[in-house]
């Protein structure tokens, strides 16, 4: 810096080298301007440099005005310091006043050190520059004082454009996402160093002037891109989240995240896009892995589930013929002990069906293969009806067994009864079961309305043993049971509340249950339910009659059995012998058809899976041949092995009249024979 004291030292000189001449010794120039705005902007030493050199000049040249020229040297700088003192950093606010007031103050110093030379030059040199000075002087002062603060502020303002230029490449470069923006033609106007990496380019800058064409992209890539661009400038609107490929200049490629904004200048004017992208190359991968170990995963339960469905339902086959045949056997002449040991098998595979049977729910819930079935029923009626079941077991073990139905709830609802049942039973089952003493409660009342449904809450109520309340969450997951232990005194699978609250769930509604140790327990399903169509007062009063009160064929009633399992149709035949009816039997749906062609039975027992010619090909034959041929007019009950969803359907619109799912309980069979018989047109009777 003591350089620009040189200069302006030397300048100083310069401007003594032509001064204007007063008379011999007395010379003025603008030296006293110079040194009050090199006091003013420069710093000390520089100052300090230029007003000794121009003093020792002024005393080399010497003359009575010596000590006065020396003496001005000194004040003017002196002034100009002070103020700078004043004006302190803000050099780009000093006013053109602020300087013109310094040169005011610098001319009066400067005629003040005239006084030094001899009277009366003194006064004369006074009175003569007096005018001069005091208005040259400072108009001089506070020109040359304001061009320097204009190259000053110049100066600072570049500066300061380049610190933050350099800030902003520092923060674009630390973003660790690639960010580039383009003019409206496509054309890159900047990067940042990500993006230049991705791009093959050493330097950022580098990029700018570049378009798509020049970066190592292909041609189908580079089209999405600039449709985006497009987009983008002509909606005036961000785009978020492009989910799309890059090949990187190494060739290797990714899948980025890519938003883009546009770029407004000050008037709002669009005049680019930026855009910024995350790799996310990795990212995807493992979402991939995830959705295909959770689809592995998902397929391992569904063939699970389909593993367990399929075998449940191949057990319940042989288990169809011990129930049957124990069941059969038991009606023959056994001594007491023989009688015994027939109910402990009746009774244990009765509990391992209903094990089977429990297992197969849940897999077919989990296997996403369960289906409601929606009727309108009488909800009072359907909770007193399964109520009664448990009727003997409660008896057995001193138990009141109570049914309280609130008389809004009275009415016929639409819902899918058969799992109503289920559920309801269920929970009777474990109040019985989990109650040593004391009572069991259900009780049915109106909880509300939803969405123009009526909840209604079924509350099972015990006083049996009551479950911790830690357990209370637990005792809903499949397998769980508050006593798992190989001690167990109660039986079960621990799938039933599972089932219930599956159900519960699929019909819109839910269960919840209050309970402690030695309090009882209480559990409350709350559904909701339609409103149904009430049927007809007469109507009513056939339907609520007791099916056994139809007339039960007399002997001689003709059957044809149609089973392919020899087990069976063993079974079957004697379920149909056993009443002194008729039987013949025919194990395909082909055979079935001869043998009706040939003579009229009056019921055909029809099961659906059968080979050659399946149950519902055969019933649509014979309700087919039916109007031609006389014998093909006959009652059909079809018999399956298990409800599969939708089987129900199919079978009555082949033309089934009545449908039981196996295992078939002799009563039943009965008791639908009893009721188409009855009700079969009379033209046929
Ligand atoms: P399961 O009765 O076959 O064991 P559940 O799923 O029906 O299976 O019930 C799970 C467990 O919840 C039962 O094992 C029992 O510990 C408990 N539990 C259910 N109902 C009651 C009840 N009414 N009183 C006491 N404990 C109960």
């Amino acid at each position: 810096m003591l350089f620009s004291g040189f200069i302006m030292g030397a300048i100083c000189i310069g401007v003594m080298l032509n001064p204007w001449v007063f008379r011999p010794g007395v010379v003025f120039d603008t030296r006293s301007v110079l040194l009050s705005v090199a006091g003013l902007f420069f710093d000390t030493n520089s100052a300090a440099v230029a007003t000794i050199m121009a003093a020792a000049y002024r005393l080399y040249l010497g003359g009575t005005g010596v000590w006065a020229g020396v003496a001005t040297i000194f004040v003017c700088t002196i002034i100009g310091v002070i103020w700078r003192g004043k004006v302190g950093r803000r050099i780009e606010n000093l006013t053109m006043l602020d300087l013109y007031a310094m040169g005011v103050f610098s001319a009066a110093g400067m005629l003040i050190c005239q006084l030094l030379i001899p009277w009366p030059t003194s006064y004369q040199v006074f009175s003569n520059i007096l005018l001069p000075v005091i208005i040259i002087y400072p108009v001089g002062t506070a020109l040359l004082g304001r061009l320097i603060v204009d190259r000053h502020t110049m100066a600072r303002t570049r500066d300061e454009l380049a610190k933050n230029r350099a800030m902003l490449v520092e923060v674009l470069n630390s973003i660790p996402q690639s960010v580039f923006w383009k003019d409206t033609d496509g054309v890159y106007r900047g990067c940042n160093r990500a993006f230049a990496r991705d791009t093959g380019f050493d330097d950022p800058d580098d990029i700018i002037g570049k378009t798509d064409r020049d970066l190592p992209w292909p041609e189908s890539d580079r089209e999405g891109y600039r449709a985006d661009d497009r987009e983008v400038i002509e909606k005036r609107l961000p785009k978020r989240h492009i989910v799309e490929p890059l090949v990187k200049s190494d060739g290797r490629r990714l899948w980025i995240d890519t938003t883009k904004v546009p770029l407004l200048n000050p008037e709002g004017e669009v005049i680019g896009v930026l855009g910024l992208y995350d790799d996310i190359t990795e990212r995807r991968r493992a979402e991939a892995e995830l959705l295909k170990a959770k689809e592995t995963a998902e397929e391992a339960s569904r063939a699970k589930s389909m593993f367990l469905a399929n075998m449940s339902h191949e057990i319940r086959t042989p288990m169809n013929g011990i129930i049957g045949f124990a069941g059969l056997l038991s009606r023959s002449n056994l001594d007491a002990g023989q009688k015994e040991y027939l109910e402990v098998i009746r009774s244990s595979s009765r509990h391992l069906l209903e094990i089977i049977n429990d297992i197969l729910d849940i897999s077919r819930i989990e296997a996403g293969k369960f289906k409601l079935e929606m009727t309108s029923f009488r909800l009072a009626d359907l909770v007193k009806n399964t109520v009664e079941i448990f009727r003997p077991a409660a008896v057995k073990r001193n138990l009141t067994l109570s049914t309280v139905i609130a008389p809004e709830v009275d009415r016929e609802v639409i819902s899918d009864s058969m799992r109503i049942k289920q559920m309801l039973a269920n929970l009777v089952n474990n109040a019985v079961k989990f109650t040593e003493k004391g009572v069991v409660e259900v009780s049915v009342s109106q909880a509300g309305e939803e969405g123009g449904k009526t909840l209604v809450k079924i509350s099972v109520r015990d006083t049996g043993i009551g479950i911790p309340p830690d357990k209370l969450a637990m005792i809903f997951e499949s397998f769980y049971q508050v006593d798992g232990s190989s001690t167990k005194r109660y039986q079960g699978t621990g799938l039933g509340l599972a089932i219930v609250r599956s159900l519960a769930s699929m019909l819109g509604g839910k269960i919840d249950v209050e309970s402690g140790i030695g309090e009882g327990s209480r559990f409350d399903l709350i559904l909701p339910f339609e409103p149904g169509k009430e049927p007809p007062a007469v109507a009513a009063e056939k339907e609520s009659a007791p099916a056994l009160a139809h007339e039960m064929p007399g002997p001689g009633l003709r059957v044809l059995v149609v089973e392919d399992d020899q087990m069976n149709r063993k079974l079957v035949s004697l379920y149909v012998s056993g009443r002194g009816w008729d039987v013949e039997e025919a194990c395909n749906g082909r055979s079935a058809l001869e043998m009706i062609e040939k003579k009229k039975y009056d019921v055909v027992l029809m099961d659906i899976q059968l080979p050659e010619i399946d149950g519902i090909k055969a019933i649509s034959t014979i309700r087919a041949r039916a109007p031609r041929e006389a014998n093909f007019r006959t009652l059909i009950v079809a018999l399956t092995a298990y409800a599969l969803e939708g089987d129900r359907e199919r079978i009555m619109a082949s033309g089934a009249n009545a449908y039981l799912a196996k295992p078939i309980d002799d009563r039943e069979l009965y008791r639908t024979i009893a009721r188409l018989f009855n009700n079969r047109p009379a033209a046929e009777r």
